[in-house]
């Protein structure tokens, strides 16, 4: 065996490694891990020089593919210049251009940055900043969030409690606060002859029930804005964030928007938020920020917000969170390189004649499979809901594991998707040609067609 074989690696990553999101007995025998030795573009090389398309952009946080020769330049700059300092006490120019371009490009209203280091850390802090705001300003019954059903947040105990996926919660729940759940605006979830208009309305009637009773004791609303990606990327309409937004104003609780997944043009626009024209109080973003090379986050938030906690410090009301690499200046630096080349490469509007590619292809593909309750895209993002029975919507059993079977396939052939559930979808990097796009499309067609046969 050769020691740089994919054979080679997966022995040695066997004996020490613990992978995220995974049941580890499966990489010993039905589903091998694939050893990447490189990165150019859409595409990731194996050890054996097998090449794979990247149609999730390496669970959504590549933006301008991978090894894309603007940001290694930019980061072997900052690299030589300064890798990183403390960002208590001290400052840098890389952040201090990140905290002025997102303060301009972010919706109305969101001028101060706050940086961390994973998406999860940026809900941890937007949920703590929320509930410290209220406490001092003297609403100290202020202390309990309002989530989605079908939401999430990412995995520390904080955001996990604002999340409402299942699987990823249900066993630590002695561990996290209790939050109060609403019905999502969820267009799949429509009644019969509902549009989804209809149905993002009957869903904040709901909303402004709950917080109508409870807003005395509520500090904010977190959603992920118009489409829940990891709750099987189910979309919504716009209408919902305006009414939101309006309901959050009136019953003075503040609005989270969680556009970790969804930022930086994923949906169409530069924000989600902007196809409903509204200003959360919070905004946290990650993922995209460093278009996919390194682990950062930041929330922006308002002059409002950051005026509640600004006073003489022996009123002791700062806020005293910290992550030992906020504001690092190679994160910045590669975020400063992406948001350069949404304007060099007008990267919205080259995305939007590739989604519209995108869209027809997979309807053409998909739309009239047996299998296929319904095809849906936003942006960047297009979704299969596969079905045991098109009409009654019946899903397969998640014990048949037919989504491990597709993404098995497509592997073998080329194409890393992984289904989430009953849903098969394409979140490219948008630099994906239509070319491209039809190989990716057409090899998922043949794993759902492989994977509902037996
Ligand atoms: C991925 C994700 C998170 C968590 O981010 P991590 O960097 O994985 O901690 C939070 N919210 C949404 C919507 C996400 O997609």
């Amino acid at each position: 065996m050769s020691p740089s074989s994919n054979a080679a690696l997966r022995a040695r990553d066997l004996a020490h490694v613990w992978h995220p999101c995974t049941q580890m007995k499966d990489h010993e025998r039905d589903l091998p891990l694939v050893p990447i030795r490189s990165g150019r573009g859409v595409w990731l090389t194996d050890h054996d020089g097998h090449r794979l398309l990247d149609a999730i952009s390496s669970w959504w946080v590549n933006l301008h593919g991978h090894a894309e020769p603007r940001i290694n330049a930019a980061l072997h700059a900052q690299l030589d210049a300064l890798p990183h300092v403390m960002f208590a006490g001290f400052t840098h120019e890389p952040a201090l251009q990140l905290a002025e371009q997102l303060a301009a490009l972010a919706p109305p209203g969101l001028s101060r940055c706050f940086f961390a280091d994973s998406g999860s850390a940026a809900i941890e802090i937007a949920v703590k900043m929320s509930f410290h705001h209220w406490q001092n300003r003297g609403r100290g019954r202020k202390t309990r969030f309002v989530t989605l059903a079908n939401s999430y947040h990412g995995e520390t105990l904080g955001a996990l409690a604002v999340g409402n996926v299942e699987l990823y919660k249900a066993i630590y729940r002695p561990l996290l606060m209790d939050v109060i759940t609403v019905p999502s605006p969820d267009a799949y979830l429509c009644e019969p002859g509902e549009t989804p208009l209809e149905r993002a309305r009957r869903a904040a009637a709901e909303l402004e029930r709950v917080l109508a009773a409870q807003a005395e004791e509520i500090a904010a609303v977190i959603i992920e804005p118009l489409v829940q990606c990891a709750g099987n990327m189910r979309m919504h309409d716009a209408e919902y964030l305006r009414l939101l937004r309006d309901i959050c104003t009136r019953h003075e609780v503040h609005l989270i928007a969680d556009e970790i997944a969804v930022g930086f043009g994923r949906t169409g626009t530069m924000f989600a938020c902007e196809q409903a024209d509204i200003s959360p109080d919070f905004l946290c973003l990650s993922k995209g920020l460093t278009a996919g090379y390194l682990p950062m986050s930041v929330v922006l938030t308002s002059e409002t917000i950051y005026g509640a906690f600004y006073d003489e410090y022996a009123k002791l009301n700062a806020f005293l969170h910290s992550h030992s690499y906020a504001g690092n200046p190679l994160g910045c630096a590669a975020a400063l390189a992406s948001l350069a080349i949404f304007r060099e490469d007008a990267v919205l509007s080259r995305n939007r004649t590739l989604a519209a590619h995108l869209d027809a292809k997979v309807r053409e593909i998909f739309a009239d499979h047996a299998h296929v309750a319904d095809v849906r895209r936003c942006g960047m993002i297009a979704a299969v809901e596969f079905v045991r029975d098109r009409k009654t919507r019946e899903p397969f059993g998640w014990r048949e594991r037919r989504s491990l079977a597709i993404h098995r396939h497509a592997l073998e052939h080329g194409v890393l998707l992984r289904p989430l559930g009953n849903v098969i979808y394409f979140m490219p990097p948008y630099v994906i040609t239509p070319a491209e796009i039809d190989l990716m499309v057409s090899v998922a067609r043949e794993a759902l067609d492989h994977a509902v046969r037996h």
